[in-house]
């Protein structure tokens, strides 16, 4: 067989490719079984011992990171066969083929990226690339390859092509960044400075995005985003500075490190391997040299945001003053540690007012998420840091009521529906709806409702319980509103409804409220707060 000339790695090299590596397997494999020992542990903690809710995310992250695992596998054992047919084709067609397509195009172009005899040049640097395991020249002759397909095939697609002429500009810049980063040749700087028109096409599409988040969901992003994630620019500026990771280097034996003295060595002269063996040689086994300086500073970089992550001091946002933190919460909603991290002993009145009002309006019905309080606003008031009027302004942020009036065939039903937001006031102290009737133009009250609302009757996390480990007793829709029927003469009628935000006991506690003679509710020392509530709305009858 002749020898195919074009090739300037070693055959041994390219068998590499096609031969699976053991260890990354068994990694693999034993990965995925400890995967399913969790998943299967904590189904098995779920029904019979009943795990606390919080860990009910673990089992769904658990599930995923089976579920991805078996598809990757399942893609590998697809794709491995495959891979093996083409691998041999690759080496015999002198590299002409398409590592898209996977298919030999020197005796017919692959239809889809137009790739014919005339792209061997290319395709060989590609297939090269990969043999030598040089990222840089990976990453280069992708890039390459991509836009000779683009000019090859241009999309007949309308959008996609308006796509890519919006995108142009950045692409050109981030080839630019790239052909830099794969020169051996190229100074930090030089490498640098060609990054930097990508750097800034990335900074602006962020900010494009932001902006239309804030105009289409009200919500600022960009404080939030850049405390969790500042350590990406510096991340992105030392991956520039450092260069590829690696970069192929001489052609040396795998087994003992031995340079070779040829570039088709059959056998190495110091410890006798058979050189021309899958893998016998390789260019990447060269020692970090004097690069393991900013090496360590880029791992360090990696893991430190991760470090903080999990020990809860994640973001600079922490490192900021606390009057300036709350300032930027209010746009952003703090992180979910945020009111563990609040000291009360420890904040001025006018701090711990701030936090608290903070906190009320992340916790109202319409509030941006669900919060972690940890009793703050309970510890804040047993203090006397904020005034004890602040436990009416959380109790009516969080127990909202709205009275609807509708008509229909000569009947109006007056509707009381009440809305509760997150639980903050303590846990002897759960916020309660109570209706107290409905009056027409100032006349007597309806009757009340003995049936009291709370949070869990109308969350949907908890309405969505097995009965069996709820709490409390899963209300049918219907009881969710105090629906009352009126009989109206034609004219202009006042509508009024009364109600009572009371604070009382824990939330696994259904509260039943008693009732003076006229529809009052009778107060009780276990309520440590009452709060009435009175809704009206006019209605014309024809
Ligand atoms: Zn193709
Ligand atoms: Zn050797």
């Amino acid at each position: 067989m002749a020898e195919s000339n074009d090739w300037t790695c070693t055959k041994a090299e390219w068998d590499a490719l096609a031969k699976p590596s053991a260890l990354a397997q068994f990694i693999f494999r034993m990965t995925l079984l400890l995967d399913l020992l969790l998943v299967v542990g904590l189904c098995a903690a779920w029904s019979f011992i009943k795990l606390p809710f919080v860990l009910h995310f673990l089992l769904w992250i658990a599930l995923a990171m089976f579920l991805i695992g078996v598809g990757s596998w399942t893609w590998v054992r697809r794709a491995t066969p495959r891979w093996i047919a083409l691998h041999g084709v690759v080496w015999e067609a002198r590299g002409c083929a398409c590592p898209w397509c996977k298919t030999r195009v020197d005796t017919t172009p692959c239809k889809r990226h137009g790739f014919s005899a005339a792209a061997q040049p290319q395709l060989l640097a590609y297939w090269e690339a990969l043999a030598m395991r040089d990222m840089s020249a990976i990453e280069f002759r992708t890039a390459e390859l991509r836009r000779l397909a683009e000019s090859l095939r241009p999309p007949a697609n309308i959008a996609l092509r308006l796509w890519r002429g919006v995108t142009a500009p950045y692409r050109r810049a981030k080839a630019h960044a790239v052909t830099a980063s794969s020169d051996s040749n190229a100074t930090a700087l030089m490498r640098v400075r060609a990054a930097v028109p990508s750097w800034l096409f990335l900074g602006a599409g962020c900010a494009i995005l932001g902006t239309l988040v804030y105009a289409i969901f009200g919500r600022s992003i960009f404080l939030g985003v850049l405390s969790g994630c500042w350590y990406v620019i510096p991340l992105t500026i030392v991956a520039a500075v450092i260069g590829p990771m690696s970069r192929a280097g001489r052609l040396r034996c795998t087994k003992c490190f031995q340079l070779c003295a040829d570039a088709t060595p059959s056998r190495c002269p110091e410890c006798g391997s058979d050189l021309t063996k899958a893998g016998a040689v390789d260019r990447h086994s060269r020692p970090m040299g004097s690069r393991w300086a900013p090496m360590l500073i880029f791992a360090l970089m990696i893991s430190l945001p991760m470090l903080l992550a999990v020990t809860g001091g994640f973001g600079v946002m922490s490192q900021l003053p606390l009057s300036m933190q709350m300032w930027c919460h209010s746009w952003t909603s703090p992180p979910h540690g945020f009111f563990r991290s609040l000291t009360v002993a420890t904040l001025s009145p006018a701090e711990a007012a701030t936090a608290a009002q903070l906190l009320i309006a992340q916790a109202a019905p319409d509030g941006s998420r669900p919060v972690f309080d940890f009793d703050f606003l309970v510890k804040a008031l047993a203090s006397g840091k904020v005034p004890q009027s602040t436990r009416e302004v959380a109790a009516r942020a969080t127990v909202l009521a709205e009275l609807e009036l509708a008509t229909k065939d000569g009947v109006t039903t007056a509707t009381v529906a009440p809305e509760f937001g997150a639980l903050i006031l303590g846990d002897d102290a759960t916020p309660r709806f109570v209706f107290g009737g409905i009056s027409v133009d100032g006349g007597a009250w309806s009757a009340s409702s003995a049936l009291s609302l709370m949070h869990h009757d109308l969350d949907s996390f908890w309405r969505a319980l097995k009965p069996a480990d709820s709490p409390l007793s899963i209300l049918p829709e219907s009881q969710l509103r105090y629906v009352t029927a009126l009989a109206l003469t034609p004219g202009t009628h006042e509508i009024r409804a009364r109600g009572w935000i009371v604070l009382s006991g824990k939330a696994y506690k259904r509260f039943v409220p008693t009732f003076d003679l006229d529809g009052g509710l009778l107060r009780t020392p276990e309520m440590s707060g009452v709060y009435e509530i009175e809704l009206h709305e006019s209605v014309t009858i024809r």
